[in-house]
């Protein structure tokens, strides 16, 4: 419904390239979760952005149906852009604090001439009583509510124009746990009922575990590893992605944690090491990775990896 092709996102910092994506292929499929997982500043939220179209990508392509964004006449261009809408990470800045919450949600209704009058109020009342929120919330203004209640507005800000897909870049972080699991399952129904495609960016793989049917590992702007939820949680490949299963599911209390856990710093995109990029911090590097990038390698079933250990022989 939704693909990436060869997708690449470049900026020049002086002389340098600042390599924020790298030859990304991706697909999202109708009515499935697709989890993008990696440490924070791995290149998730460009993805994002360039999927939503908040930026142009430098190379490659976004398939829409089979057609490249990049040549899709005006009209057709906002179709993608009601198909597609985002929920953002932080609820508290992603909203309107002058706005009343019936505003932020008809907004979208407004934009895109779908109801005026008596509907529009009707529609605002229908999406306030699908996310769990009380008709009169309409009223108020989002500083009256709580966190979860104001992640449960932008999902009905979201919903308000009918998308097929929902990108939602970190959308629990800010959130107690309690309050994450409401929202979870509020997600997942909202799947059910209607079928909704969604791109889960996270760096929690507890939660991915629960939600993904699919999930894909980021790490210095390139996937590292595709697979279904079952097969990575099972039977994860790269070093990368055993790294971060292990530090989620082992918390040592006493040692401070960084996104994901992984030992030692990522390297920055501006000087990406020669060879596997995750070399520096890989425990099974050897002599080829020092000096040969691997090549994504597909894998009895389709998935995906992305590392040396298993292009031999
Ligand atoms: Fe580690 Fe080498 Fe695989 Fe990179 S290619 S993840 S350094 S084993």
């Amino acid at each position: 419904m939704v693909e990436a092709v060869a997708l690449e996102k470049r900026y020049k910092v002086g002389k340098a390239d600042l390599w924020a994506l790298d030859s990304i292929n991706m697909t999202l499929k109708r009515g499935k979760t697709l989890a993008l997982v990696g440490e924070s500043g791995c290149g998730k939220s460009t993805l994002a952005r360039l999927f939503s179209l908040l930026e142009r990508p430098t190379g490659g392509k976004i398939l829409f149906e089979g057609r490249d964004l990049g040549k899709l006449p005006r009209g057709e261009l906002s179709r993608f852009r009601r198909a597609v809408q985002m929920i953002f990470q932080d609820p508290y800045s992603s909203l309107n604090p002058r706005m009343r919450v019936g505003e932020i949600i008809g907004e979208p209704l407004d934009i895109h001439k779908l109801a005026s009058g008596r509907a529009r109020s009707e529609r605002i009342e229908e999406l306030l009583t699908l996310v769990g929120l009380p008709e009169d919330a309409a009223r108020r203004y989002p500083r009256e509510f709580s966190g979860g209640q104001r992640q449960r507005i932008s999902i009905a800000r979201a919903l308000a124009v009918e998308p097929e897909v929902i990108i939602a870049d970190e959308p629990l972080s800010a959130l107690d746990v309690s309050v994450q699991a409401q929202i979870i399952t509020l997600l997942k129904k909202l799947q059910e009922e209607r079928g909704l495609t969604y791109l889960f960016i996270s760096h929690d793989l507890r939660v991915v575990e629960y939600l993904a049917d699919e999930v894909a590992v980021m790490y210095l702007g390139e996937l590292v590893e595709e697979a279904s939820g079952a097969e990575l949680f099972d039977e994860p490949l790269h070093p990368y992605t055993r790294a971060l299963i292990a530090s989620s599911a082992k918390p040592d209390p006493g040692e401070p944690r960084g996104d994901g856990g992984v030992k030692g710093e990522a390297p920055s995109p501006l000087t990406r090491p020669k060879g596997c990029f995750f070399h520096p911090r890989c425990p099974k590097a050897f002599d080829t990775c020092y000096h040969v990038r691997p090549e994504p390698l597909t894998l009895a079933g389709g998935r995906m990896v992305r590392c040396h250990l298993y292009s031999q022989g």
